[in-house]
């Protein structure tokens, strides 16, 4: 028997089929369709290929990026807004004859790693995205937290407190506020700064090879980022007090990050010794797929 997967971004649909413990048997790409007739049609036919090639199902879970409510309630789907409001669970479930989950795609990270990832086994597990954007989810127990309202988990826009002037000014956010912890742990954020002090440009994982090569600039800026990153996790871990808080996104490729930020967050937290992993995601990029299968445990 297999689960299934579906991550559903902006431009692509991604299936996973996995077995029961997890080992992948099969994985589909194909162009999301533009209206809503389309995209089911487009799930029911990679779900009857999956099952064709591998085998009958148990269940199908779906990532998807925005606010998705308790029941698979899709609120605000972002780059999708064909599917906002649509019953797309039930849709689905009617044409293949299985159970289907929804949930937004940061939960169903931290789902992927609090399962059989770098927090497999932990009670409670806080999966960061530190990306483009910066997202997060929550799961205690096994199973990742929608929330009364749709956003657990989306520390992204907290305000950040504990500025210093070297931090420069706060930045507008895409939702609509301004200074949100996005603003300043973004990849642009980081590539900001070193533009700053070095006057040229770089991406995050090249500022954190020029300062372990001992770029000046480059040591500045990820010291500031640290440092930020250290604040923000502070707020999470007094509030959530999670065991782990697994690292996602094109930034979590910064080792430094991993033996770095648990030092400055120590003066922050209220425990006098806190016991808080942080760790890199076990399996990247493919973490937010590989959760929407594990959604499927749950339905
Ligand atoms: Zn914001």
């Amino acid at each position: 028997m297999i689960r299934i997967g579906f991550d559903i971004g902006g431009s692509k649909i991604a299936a996973v089929a996995l077995e029961r413990q997890g080992r992948e048997v099969a994985r589909r790409r194909r162009d999301v369709p533009r209206d809503y007739a389309g995209t089911v049609g487009a799930l029911v036919e990679m779900a009857d290929d999956l099952v064709a090639a591998h085998g009958p199902a148990t269940s199908i879970g779906i990532a998807l990026p925005g606010m998705i409510g308790a029941a698979g309630e899709l609120i605000r789907v972002v780059n999708l807004p064909w599917l906002e409001g649509r019953p797309l669970a039930a849709d689905l479930e009617q044409a293949v004859g299985l159970p289907v989950a929804i949930a937004n795609d940061a939960n169903c990270f931290a789902l992927s790693e609090a399962t059989d990832g770098a927090a497999a086994g932990a009670l409670v597990v806080f999966g960061a995205i530190l990306g483009t954007g910066v997202g997060g989810g929550i799961v205690v127990a096994g199973r990742a937290l929608p929330g009364a309202n749709a956003i657990a988990g989306e520390w992204g826009h907290n305000p950040l407190p504990l500025l210093a002037p070297e931090d420069g000014p706060p930045d507008p956010c895409g939702c609509g506020r301004s200074g949100c912890i996005e603003t300043w742990l973004n990849g642009a954020a980081l590539a900001r700064d070193f533009a700053r002090v070095a006057g040229r440009a770089a991406d995050g994982p090249e500022i954190a090879r020029l300062a372990a090569e001992g770029d000046a600039g480059a040591r500045e800026a990820l010291a500031r980022y640290q440092r930020r990153l250290a604040t923000a996790l502070a707020g999470v871990i007094n509030l959530l007090d999670p065991d782990v808080i697994v690292l996602g996104g094109g930034l979590s490729a910064i080792a430094s990050l991993y033996t770095e930020v648990p030092k400055l967050w120590l003066p922050l937290i209220v425990a006098p010794a806190p016991k808080t992993r942080l760790v890199p995601a076990r399996f990247g990029a493919e973490s937010g797929l590989r959760g929407a299968a594990w959604l499927g445990r749950s339905v």
